[in-house]
């Protein structure tokens, strides 16, 4: 199988030949990466401009360079509950093996289940970009109890009164009921006295 040849330009593109390829060779770094394109999903991503850190081992192995490690950046996002910003730091463990051509892995395994060293170069970035997408939280929160917005008014409970709640009726339904009250209030007043009055007719009549 030929892989994609890594672009050169690229800061994740490391050259392995400082290596060598002596089984146990190995090369320990610390290196800040940028992000171009965002790292995440819609909810929480890496954003463009910002830097993963990699704390990595490269390590030469019979069937090509075993990369291993850490990698550490800072997500940002919106809190699913009640939307206020969040920051989120996201780290991921990495391990993976870029196959040497022609090796025997490189015989059994499609490219797009183990990457390649092409070119002496690996191509450090989907890797990563796999791994910290998949250790997201699914759910961000800005605090595990967050309470969210009030469904009526928009407002986060976190900044209103506590027991916050929307009693105060609608001002056309206020005007309604106060009219239908004052009427049944009067009807209350009057209606003794008019079946008092009928009572009285009545027996006259008869
Ligand atoms: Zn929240
Ligand atoms: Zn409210």
């Amino acid at each position: 199988m030929t892989a994609a040849r890594p672009d050169h330009n690229s800061p994740w593109v490391l050259d392995i030949r400082p290596l060598g390829r002596r089984p146990g060779s190995l090369k320990a770094m610390t290196i800040d990466l940028p992000v171009d394109d965002p790292i995440g999903n819609e909810v929480l991503a890496v954003p463009a401009g910002h830097e993963v850190e990699l704390d990595i081992r490269l390590e030469s192995v019979t069937e090509g360079v075993l990369v291993s490690g850490t990698a550490y950046a800072e997500a940002t996002g919106e809190c699913a509950r009640c939307l206020t910003p969040v920051s989120e730091p996201v780290e991921s463990n990495l391990r993976e093996l870029f196959a040497y051509p022609g090796s025997a892995t490189d015989e059994t395994t499609e490219t797009d289940e183990l990457p390649r060293v092409v070119d002496d170069l690996i191509d450090l970035l989907p890797l990563v970009r796999d791994e910290l997408t998949l250790a997201l939280p699914l759910v961000p929160l800005c605090s595990p109890d967050c309470a969210g917005l009030c469904p009526e008014c928009g407002e986060r409970f976190a900044e209103l009164e506590p027991g916050h709640s929307h009693e105060i009726l609608d001002p056309r339904w206020a005007a309604l009921a106060e009219k239908f009250g004052s009427t049944s209030s009067a009807d209350a007043a009057s209606s003794p006295e008019s079946a008092g009055n009928s009572q009285q007719e009545t027996p006259k009549e008869k």
